[in-house]
Order: C-alpha cells, then sequence, then structure tokens
C-alpha cells in the first residue's frame, strides 16, 4: 500500500496538487498516493481525522480551510505563526503539525524562476485575505524597500500590515502617485474576470517591474492589462509548484526538481 496523502478543501476538483505530487513522487523515485478531498464547509477537523484514521500521512489545506487548519494543529511552523494559516499538514509524526508554504512558494517563484530580487524594491501585494496573509511575512523577510498593502476593504489591508513592521495597508485610491518595482496580485477578482480597482498601472509601475498574478491556469484582466502596459508579467503557476514541492520535502524528505514540473504543468 502506498503511503497516502492528499489536498483538502472545498471545492477542490480544478486543483493540480495530485498532478504535480505524482510528478515529483516519479521524479524521486517515491512510492506515493495523492487525492483531492472535499471537506464540508463544516467539517473540516472531522475530514482530517478520518483521513488521518484510514493512514493519510500529510495534506495541504487550501480555500477555504486555511485558517481552520492553523487553529486545527497542535504545534506550526514559525512561518505558520506568522502567516496564522496552514496549507500543509505532518499527520505521521505525532499530534497534528502546519506549516504554511505559500510564501517561500512565491519568493522562490519571484527570485530563482524569474530571476528578480526582492531587496530593496518597492512591493504592492494586492488583497487581504488568506494568501496574501500567507505570503507577507515572507516577501517582508526579503527586505523590500517598502511593502504596500492594498485591499477593496481597506481595514482588512490596515489591520493586516499592522501585524507586521515594515508594511503599509491601505485602500486603492490611496495608490495614486505611487510607484512599485513588482505589482502581486493576491486577490481572487481574476477567478470572476474582475481586476483590484488601481489607479491607472502606467502610472504605478517604476521602470523594469514585475506584475505578478497568484491566479494560475487562466489569462486574468489584470495580467491582460500589464501585458498591454509592456510590462513582464508571470501567473502563479511557478508559485503552486514551488509551494508544494516545500511541501513534498516536508513530508518526503527530498526537494523535488521543480523546473520540469512547472515546464509540464505548463503544456497541460
Ligand atoms: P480570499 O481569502 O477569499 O481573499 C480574497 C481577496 O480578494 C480579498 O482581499 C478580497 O477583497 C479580494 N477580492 C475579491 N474580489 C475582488 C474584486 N472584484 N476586486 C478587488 N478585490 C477583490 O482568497 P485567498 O485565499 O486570499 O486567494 C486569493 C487568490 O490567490 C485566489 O485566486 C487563489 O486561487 C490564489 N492563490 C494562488 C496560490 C498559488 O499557489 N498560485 C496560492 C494561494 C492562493 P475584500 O477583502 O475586499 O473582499
Amino acid at each position: 500500500m502506498p503511503d497516502r496523502y492528499a489536498v483538502i478543501g472545498n471545492p477542490v476538483a480544478h486543483s493540480k496538487s495530485p498532478w504535480i505530487h505524482t510528478e515529483f513522487a516519479r521524479a524521486c523515485g517515491q512510492q506515493l498516493e495523492y487525492v483531492r478531498i472535499e471537506a464540508p464547509l463544516d467539517a473540516f477537523g472531522a475530514t482530517v481525522e478520518a483521513f488521518r484514521a484510514s493512514g493519510g500521512r500529510g495534506a495541504n489545506v487550501t480555500l477555504p480551510f486555511k485558517q481552520e487548519a492553523f487553529r486545527y494543529c497542535a504545534a506550526t511552523s514559525e512561518r505558520a505563526r506568522a502567516a496564522q494559516a496552514v496549507n500543509t499538514l505532518v499527520l505521521d509524526r505525532g499530534a497534528p503539525w502546519g506549516d504554511n508554504t505559500d510564501g517561500v512558494g512565491l519568493v522562490r517563484d519571484l527570485e530563482v524562476n524569474l530571476g528578480f530580487a526582492l531587496q530593496g524594491r518597492r512591493v504592492l501585494l494586492m488583497g487581504a485575505g488568506g494568501a496574501a496573509q500567507g505570503v507577507l511575512p515572507s516577501l517582508l523577510a526579503q527586505g523590500p524597500h517598502r511593502l504596500t498593502v492594498a485591499n477593496r476593504t481597506p481595514d482588512k489591508a490596515r489591520a493586516l500590515a499592522a501585524r507586521f513592521e515594515g508594511a503599509q495597508g491601505c485602500g486603492y485610491p490611496e495608490l495614486a502617485g505611487a510607484q512599485f518595482d513588482l505589482i502581486v496580485n493576491a486577490t481572487s477578482a481574476g477567478l470572476a474576470g474582475d481586476m483590484p480597482p488601481l489607479p491607472p498601472l502606467e502610472t504605478l509601475l517604476a521602470p523594469g517591474a514585475l506584475v505578478y498574478d497568484m491566479v494560475y491556469g487562466r489569462d486574468t484582466p489584470f495580467l491582460a492589462l500589464a501585458r498591454s502596459a509592456g510590462v513582464r508579467t508571470s501567473d502563479g503557476a511557478g508559485m503552486l509548484v514551488e509551494q508544494a514541492a516545500e511541501s513534498f520535502l516536508t513530508w518526503r524528505g527530498v526537494r523535488p526538481d521543480t523546473r520540469t514540473v512547472l515546464a509540464a504543468l505548463r503544456r497541460r
């Protein structure tokens, strides 16, 4: 019987994690099974317990359970505590332990795959939900010159930024007149074919800026607008593969090569 892992979310049918982890396992010569589990919205903990009782060794957690997963864990990594959200559960080493690999996944995609060093840069993070919360500490750890969090509901951006020294929160209109080297869209607006109500994008972009949208597998209005402004863009596929590699490392003790899997994911 192969070791069992899962991604738990609601909805979860769209998740690429089973394919990614199966590719990692193949490349590393490991035997494992990785499935999707849709947990009822009111039964995340019971779903994890049932999976664990059936031999589940670890799980990824996706929308909308990352904050609940943080509360579920008996112990967590420092980066999960900073984010107050868990996307990686370790279930085979005593009490459930949780980690958050979203931030390191984004940073590796930016710095290693895209060659964009964050130190000294002016960074705009759009959104104040689970994804923004998960990546903010990791972005700050790279020493940007400035990190601004903007959100449609400005109070959420201010509350999130207030938890971290070096971050400022605001609403979109307050961005007028500012310039950024990196804009990261951590909103779910693109999933609805929408985009955050930014001031004109060209006015926000410093020369050589990079525009990043965490959404993957579809073109978003935000990325289309950035392309039409002539700037370099990236979707969130690299972040997805990098955060998965970090989970795989935690579970299996080996870091898979992400380049081939990312290239194959983009071809699919
Ligand atoms: P979430 O907790 O539901 O938060 C959604 C955020 O988007 C909120 O800040 C919300 O603003 C904002 N928003 C939604 N619609 C908007 C609109 N029309 N205009 C402006 N802002 C809007 O979701 P999440 O967990 O943070 O996920 C956000 C996105 O990141 C999702 O698309 C997800 O797929 C993606 N993601 C990708 C990866 C990856 O590995 N690539 C990992 C994690 C997440 P309000 O607060 O004002 O409602």
